[in-house]
């Protein structure tokens, strides 16, 4: 199949031929159509499928579609990832296709090393595509510097990248704290390596009616 088939945007299909990105991966080819329709996906994917890609390419086109009349107030996306260095590269991954497709879209990355005001700073004009670590949501939900109320009202999409990595370095109470604000229209994503009993947990506490691919 070609990304054609698969329903992508025809800007982000320029984009990644321009990165020399023809073909999709075996996840992207069975994640993307769901992932369009809206449906929760949980996919177990390793580092090197083309993952990343796999839940991007969707929302970024997701966004494209929806920006034009929605009222912000908080982030659209969040992307929860287990480390900055991942934090970092999805970042430049988002912010390089924005470009290839001309679209203007906020993007935001916050680690953990950002004192509150520079989180806080990060946060003004809500950001469409929100990329940190669980613990620096959860720290900025403590200090209300994102309001539960804002991620109730507006949050449509949350990916958990990694989730077994997620769990195994100790971010379990920190995605607890942000759970009870997730709106139950939004659509969550989870991607691990691996499917454990843990991220099985994660899945069922997070995720609803959600297509399961072991590729
Ligand atoms: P990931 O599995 O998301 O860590 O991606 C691994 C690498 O594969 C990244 O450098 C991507 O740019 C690259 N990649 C992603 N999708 C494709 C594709 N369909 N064809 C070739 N390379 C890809």
């Amino acid at each position: 199949k070609t990304f054609e088939d698969l329903g992508l945007d025809a800007r982000l299909i320029r984009a990644l031929l321009k990165k020399k990105i023809e073909k999709p991966t075996p996840i992207q080819e069975h994640a993307i159509p769901h992932i369009l329709e809206g449906k929760d996906v949980v996919a177990r994917a390793k580092t090197g499928s083309g993952k990343t890609l796999a839940y991007l390419l969707p929302l970024l086109q997701k966004l494209f579609t929806s920006n034009v009349d929605r009222k912000k107030l908080s982030p659209n996306v969040f992307v929860l990832v287990p480390t900055t260095e991942l934090c970092q590269q999805i970042c430049v991954e988002v912010k390089s296709l924005l470009e290839l497709c001309r679209v203007q879209l906020k993007v935001v990355q916050l680690n953990s090393k950002m004192l509150a005001t520079d989180l806080q700073a990060a946060l003004v004009g809500p950001p469409d595509v929100l990329i940190s670590t669980p613990a620096c949501v959860a720290k900025c939900l403590s200090n209300s510097i994102l309001l539960p109320s804002s991620i109730n009202d507006s949050l449509e999409t949350l990916v958990l990248d990694e989730a077994d990595l997620l769990l195994s370095y100790g971010y379990e109470n920190d995605i607890k704290a942000l759970t009870p604000h997730i709106p139950r229209s939004c659509q969550c994503l989870l991607m691990s390596a691996t499917l454990s009993a843990d991220v099985d947990k994660l899945k069922n506490l997070i995720l609803h009616n959600a297509v399961v691919l072991t590729l």
